[in-house]
């Protein structure tokens, strides 16, 4: 009698080769947590309303306490470089602070696809916000842009929110906020469970 595994194998049946601009080699959707992913804090405990920007500064608000609530670097190159590429970026956050969550989107400027500046919420087509399994974050995610599951990469720093995976979206867990070298790691993970190679990258 052949066993079955109690899980299904991490390999897939059967791998096939991109080149590394085919857009099949890239996930539809890219879902972010946003504390201690997007940015380095609990907005819920550590930020005081209400946030301001200092006129025009780019990537900075602080809250009534001078407090300062910025994304991690190098997060808005990879917003812009997603958004070049056209895929449906999203947020799902289970932070109680939802407004606040929503202002601080709606407040912060970065740098856009072409260098101008914009506010960090025009690069997101889809934030769900609020406490909740992130399960229902994905549901609803899925139900307003029809992307399935397994084309959905999500970063996130909470390894709880691996639930997810059940229903085929791929999470890298990360460690220290998010930045390119995490970036590629779930780049890397996604292509591994649906079976992509890309030519000339001996990483993945
Ligand atoms: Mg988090």
């Amino acid at each position: 009698m052949v066993r079955r595994p109690p899980q299904p194998s991490p390999e897939p049946a059967e791998w096939r080769t991109l080149s590394p601009d085919d857009p099949e080699a890239f996930p539809k959707a890219v879902v972010f947590d946003l504390d201690y992913t997007l940015w380095d804090l609990w907005i819920d405990t550590h930020i005081s309303p209400p946030l301001r920007r200092r006129g025009e500064e780019v990537n900075a608000l602080v809250d009534r306490r001078g407090s300062t609530l910025e994304f991690y670097p190098e997060v808005p190159g990879i917003l812009a470089a997603l958004k070049a590429r056209g895929t449906t970026i999203g947020v799902a956050s289970r932070t109680s602070a939802i407004d606040l969550a929503q202002e601080a989107l709606s407040l912060l400027l970065v740098p856009g696809v072409d260098g101008a500046i914009v506010k960090a919420r025009s690069f997101f087509d889809v934030i769900e916000i609020y406490p909740s399994s992130k399960i229902k974050h994905f549901h609803e995610i899925h139900k307003r842009t029809r992307i399935p599951y397994e084309q959905m990469l999500f970063f996130d720093d909470e390894s709880r929110n691996h639930d997810t995976e059940s229903l085929g979206v791929t999470m890298h867990l990360i460690r220290d906020g998010m930045n390119r070298a995490e970036w590629d790691k779930g780049l890397a993970r996604w292509r591994k469970r649906r079976g992509i190679k890309v030519r000339g990258n001996d990483s993945n």
